[in-house]
């Protein structure tokens, strides 16, 4: 069903269920490392492999992180709680049994709040529990990669035992159809500020941060919920907005129809932006969960819990306020910048000595427009921000105007070297000589005989061909607002 006349019959109801990987040098109940693209079971030892006997002691780091990531969330934090083991067998899992937490989170009861469409949402976050990841399994000979139709399947355990933080929200009704936005806007803003902290490379690429989302719809003016869907490991901001999307037209075909949801997992794939079937939803006592025996529990002090969140750094939400004041823009704008990962660009073009105004407008538009043309985030381009408040200054310097500026742009982009060379390179310096603008000048007149009769003759519109002939004549580098001025005094007309 189209996305409209889904919304128009139904209300959406979100939940997000995010993993971070945390980034601690060592694993979660060992002291294996945790590098990222290491060969395949280099970094694994008798406690993250599961043998017989050995005896996991908890990261004391990842205890941290995890806290500061709860009162980064506005959380409480438990003063006493346990891991727990969650019972399920998966063939990339050596202990076949997952130590996490269950009823007694390490932090409970938070809020992150976002804005979207120039509104702010506040999502309520129900727990952020700590845990450890999984290895991973590669299904080899199949067309899809999955493990239907594969010759054979091959696990690496490395990222067996790392340590990961699952963030879970509260269901979030009431976002109607910027459910998608919303999901979006969240996964982002938690992105960022886990990048603040610190604990995280939040690499959505490398899976090192994951979103699960939840969609349910309930027919409009219902109070009961509807059974949701889970669509696990959706890999990018764009996707997570995409499933949603997806999800809520899909399950709109089925209730119109008379049909019912399954409680179910599902699978989201980037080409179409649809998700299909994955396995039914097991229920929290499918996984038979107890207190994990082999570790003590968890019980910090609440002088350190303080001290840690005395210590922590200026959150995204709390900067982008502050910036906002200090470039006096509007709501939209603003989050028009935070869409596209404009803020720290902007920020550090405004550190090299742009005005805010002007470091803005460039990069939300010549190189927003470019970095779009190429298919690249804007912070991929091939120029720095130090190189755009040259440009600037070149600009409020009278050396170029913006037609020239752009040009400057493109060199340093086409890897001509900086703005200097550019400008030096392709011969971009406004005319300021007289001089050469009154030869010009003299020759578009020369030209022009009939545009220039009809100025003598008090038709005064008629010389903006002939500020245009300069122009072309000058390639784009004359003043044309001097020349203009020159042209009428030539032509012994005065306005
Ligand atoms: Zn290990």
């Amino acid at each position: 069903m189209p996305y409209d006349e889904a919304l128009e019959r139904f209300e959406p109801v979100l939940g997000l269920e995010t993993h971070v990987e945390l980034g601690t040098h060592s694993k979660m109940f060992c002291a294996c490392p945790t590098t990222f693209g290491a060969p395949p079971n280099t970094q694994v030892c008798p406690v993250c492999l599961a043998l017989p006997g050995a005896l996991p002691t908890a990261n004391a780091a990842a205890i941290e992180s995890t806290i500061r990531i709860g009162l980064a969330l506005n959380c409480s934090i438990a003063e006493w709680c346990r891991f727990a083991r969650k019972n399920y067998f998966y063939p990339d899992m050596p202990k076949n049994y997952q130590i996490s937490q269950y009823d007694e989170p390490l932090c409970f009861d938070g809020y992150l709040d976002v804005e979207v469409d120039g509104r702010t949402v506040r999502i309520e976050i129900e727990r952020v529990h700590l845990e450890e990841d999984t290895g991973k399994s590669t299904h080899v000979g199949g067309a899809t990669g999955r493990i239907h139709g594969a010759d054979y399947s091959i696990v690496d355990y490395n990222r067996a035992g790392i340590p990961l933080v699952e963030i879970v929200t509260k269901p979030i009704p009431g976002t109607d159809r910027l459910a998608p936005e919303v999901a979006r806007a969240y996964a982002t803003e938690l992105r960022e500020v886990m990048r603040a902290l610190g604990v995280s490379d939040v690499r959505m690429e490398e899976g090192s941060m994951r979103c699960d989302v939840n969609v349910s719809l309930m027919p409009r003016g219902a109070t009961e919920w509807g059974t949701r869907t889970e669509t696990k490991n959706v890999n990018s901001l764009r996707s997570v907005e995409r499933s949603v999307r997806g999800e809520i037209s899909r399950q709109a075909a089925i209730l119109a129809e008379g049909g019912t949801i399954t409680q179910e997992t599902r699978h989201f794939h980037e080409d179409t932006g649809t998700t299909t079937s994955g396995r039914s939803k097991e229920e929290a006592q499918d996984y038979r969960y107890f207190p994990e025996p082999d570790l003590v529990p968890i019980a910090p002090d609440p002088a350190w819990v303080a001290e840690l969140k005395a210590a922590l750094p200026e959150l995204p939400r709390v900067r982008r306020l502050r910036l906002q004041q200090e470039w006096g823009v509007s709501d939209l704008d603003m989050e028009s910048m935070h869409n596209i990962d404009a803020i720290d660009l902007v920020e550090a073009t405004v550190a090299a000595g742009a005005p805010p105004a002007d470091a803005r407008k460039w990069w939300m538009g010549e190189l927003a427009r470019r970095a779009n043309e190429a298919g690249v985030p804007l912070v991929e381009l091939a120029i720095t921000p130090d190189q755009i408040a040259r440009v600037c200054a070149m600009v409020a310097g009278g050396a170029l105007n913006d037609k020239l500026a752009r040009q400057v742009l493109e060199g340093v982009l086409n890897g001509e070297g900086t703005p200097d060379e550019v400008v030096a390179a392709r011969g971009l310096q406004i005319v300021n000589d007289e001089g050469e603008l009154s030869a010009i000048i003299d020759q578009v007149l020369a030209d022009n005989a009939a545009a220039a009769e009809k100025v003598r003759g008090g038709k005064i519109a008629a010389v903006g061909a002939l500020v245009g002939g300069v122009m072309k004549a000058s390639r784009g580098k004359a003043d044309a607002a001097r020349a203009r001025e020159l042209l009428l005094e030539k032509l012994g007309v005065s306005e």
